[in-house]
């Protein structure tokens, strides 16, 4: 593991001793260890490397396959390609690509032919049944048919954004799960409404075996959520991060012009993420191979990044900040009168500015109902006040008006 000649360790003793500011990244210090293989001096891993998943001692790769997206059903030469390279883990749901995501990775399970070579991670939104763990297990048994498996190796409540989801018939409906065989694991996703409040919970409830969350180089210094992280870890539970890109609109991105003589910005973003020891992996959306190979890459260079490398991303934190939506819609919309989505509505312009998915998010902006796209007559400064990105939601608000309606 070496850097310029400098260990990891070296490195951040340099950063240290230099006055740096290191205090929101002392919790890199852990960075690879327990790492498998990596192994060769400074030779590239031959695959992606390994690292344990909580206290399920699973070995899983740290670089995940994204699976937001459809599949060519006969032969999908990106999921071929991660599989050989190591990247045996698929992160799917139920909901992604209006329910398509699962038929067209059926295949592909077929076609590997030992379902004990892939991990495979599903989703329920909890939507099923008015009973919400009734709703769960329905959609496990849905996830199951359309993945054509007898088990998942992990399920996941999908986006729980309310510590109530991890109340004792939840927990007890997570056990029941792994002990019908269904699933060898259970979990959650949360996507940023009171994401600490339900990281804290799964931590204090027990029964929780890993958690997925939004997680890059802008959050290091967030307080809030490093206790939080730091109380999942003790409890055991495996962390995966996902939004690794943090979505930078790419006229902000541009501002900062990155530059590095290891990696491309998308690389140096997911670096970061496994810079945290903290952290088992991160899930990453790749849609071709060219965006698969940088991503192996990434993850099997033995190179970290430089002092240098992670100060421009200090840098390009900054520079996002205004723009960068954290989805805690409880802090803003509890401020506006009516039923307007601001969270959501962001995101969606989130899609066009930093995706260029523009057809995407009029789609999704189409599809809130229309009080939620309400905007005349509505004033935001309060809860642009309380925002703590300090975004001008009223601007905001009116540019995705403008864009998607
Ligand atoms: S606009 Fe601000 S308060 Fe509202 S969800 Fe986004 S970051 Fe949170």
């Amino acid at each position: 593991m070496s850097e310029n000649g400098t260990s990891r360790r070296g490195f951040l003793k340099t950063a240290i001793a230099s006055g740096a500011a290191v205090g929101a990244w002392s919790h890199l210090s852990l960075a690879a260890e327990g790492e498998t293989p990596a192994a060769g001096g400074a030779a590239p891993a031959p695959t992606v490397p390994r690292r344990k998943l909580g206290a399920t001692g699973q070995e899983i790769p740290i670089l995940l396959m994204g699976c937001a997206q459809k599949f060519d059903e006969k032969y999908d030469k990106v999921l071929h390609r991660a599989f050989k390279d190591g990247v045996d883990y698929l992160d799917t749901a139920l909901v992604y690509e209006d329910g398509q995501s699962h038929k067209t990775i059926a295949p592909f399970i077929k076609q590997i032919g030992d379902r004990k070579k892939l991990w495979i991670t599903s989703k329920g939104p909890g939507e099923a049944d008015p009973d919400k763990a009734k709703a769960y297990e329905k959609e496990l048994d849905t996830c199951l048919s359309q993945l054509q498996t007898d088990y998942l190796d992990l399920y996941f409540m999908h986006a729980v954004d309310d510590p109530a989801r991890l109340g004792p018939e939840f927990i007890k409906m997570g056990e029941r799960m792994r002990k019908s065989g269904k699933v060898r694991y259970f979990g959650l996703s949360c996507h940023g409404k009171q994401e600490v409040e339900v990281m804290n919970a799964a931590a204090a409830a027990g029964g929780i075996d890993a958690i997925m969350f939004r997680y890059h180089f802008a959050r290091y210094g967030d307080l809030a959520l490093n206790k939080a992280i730091d109380a999942c870890v003790k409890a055991g539970i495996g962390l995966i991060a996902m939004k690794t890109q943090d979505s930078v609109p790419k006229d902000q991105e541009a501002v900062v012009k990155f530059e590095s003589k290891d990696f491309n910005l998308a690389q140096a973003k997911l670096k970061a993420v496994w810079a945290d020891g903290r952290l088992a992996a991160a899930v990453s959306h790749m849609d071709n191979t060219t965006k698969l190979a940088e991503n192996v890459a990434a993850a099997r260079s033995p190179v970290q990044l430089s002092m240098n490398d992670f100060q421009q991303l200090q840098r390009l934190a900054a520079a996002r900040a205004h723009y960068a939506c954290q989805g805690c819609a409880q802090i803003c919309e509890a401020r506006v009168a009516g039923e307007t989505k601001i969270a959501d509505t962001l995101r969606f312009l989130m899609y066009h500015e930093s995706y260029g998915e523009t057809e995407k998010a009029r789609r999704l902006f189409a599809a809130l109902p229309g009080p939620a796209r309400r905007l005349d007559g509505i004033d935001f400064a309060a809860a642009a006040q309380a925002c703590p990105q300090g975004i001008d939601i009223a601007a905001r608000m009116r540019r995705a008006h403008d864009l998607l309606a």
